[in-house]
């Protein structure tokens, strides 16, 4: 079961996909599931970013009804491996910083994976790495990177607080697509002063295992040429969240 609040916040990400797929290339459905997981990874891996290898699973496919509701005007067949395969498998593969964190162990294939993931040890379709306090909006390194994805990347984006040594990094150009709105401060009665401190009382969207208050969840996904991939959030019978006020 994902968090009520998740669940809606999935419903409104999944209706801002809708009313702008004509930006998309292709589209990809992700469990809600899985995603709370990676949620939840993020956070507890902190103050790392993680690189989180993923599959999909061929008795999958995205539900036509849905596939066909989410298609661009601009939609591209074949654009990248399992296209039209819902992402239902992810493990963690790597931790570090914006740089080190796509570079792998050079044994990681070895023996870290070989119990789980059988013959298929090797790599991975999908990618999806996470940027803690900063907007999920691709860097060089991220840009590189994506040049040995198969599949598509992903980027997590997630504002919390405590913030620890990593304060909110916003100063990033490019299209965001965040989960709800915004977080903006709380606005108190008590006081109206701005006062130092003050931007650490923003709205709470949600509270993680970790003990992490989340203020902003964003998330992107883009195929190494450049375009833009719409994520579409579903539930465990590959229905989108919000499914009814999508149709
Ligand atoms: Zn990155």
């Amino acid at each position: 079961m994902v968090e009520v609040w998740l669940e809606k916040l999935m419903a409104s990400y999944n209706l801002d996909s809708i009313n702008s797929k004509n930006s998309y290339a292709a589209q990809i459905h992700i469990k809600g599931e899985l995603f709370e997981n990676l949620i939840w990874w993020g956070l507890q891996s902190l103050p790392d970013e993680i690189l989180v290898g993923m599959d999909v699973d061929p008795d999958s496919p995205h539900l036509t009804e849905v596939e066909d509701l989410f298609r661009s005007e601009q939609h591209v067949d074949g654009l990248f491996q399992s296209q039209g395969y819902q992402i239902n498998e992810a493990h963690i593969v790597n931790r570090g910083n914006s740089f080190s964190v796509h570079h792998l162990p050079e044994d990681w294939t070895d023996d870290m994976f070989s119990s789980n993931r059988g013959s298929r040890a090797g790599r991975f379709t999908h990618w999806l790495h996470t940027h803690p306090n900063a907007p999920a909006i691709p860097s060089e390194a991220d840009a590189d990177a994506a040049q040995e994805t198969p599949g598509i990347d992903m980027i997590l984006g997630l504002r919390f607080s405590p913030e620890g040594p990593m304060p909110w990094f916003n100063d990033v150009e490019g299209t965001r697509r965040r989960l709800g709105e915004e977080a903006k401060p709380v606005k108190s009665k008590k006081s109206k002063r701005r006062k130092f401190g003050a931007s650490k009382n923003l709205s709470v969207i949600g509270v993680a295992p970790s003990g992490h208050k989340i203020h902003e969840i964003q998330l992107i996904a883009f195929h190494k040429s450049g375009l833009a991939i719409n994520v579409v959030l579903v539930d465990n019978e590959g229905m989108p969240y919000g499914w009814k006020d999508l149709k």
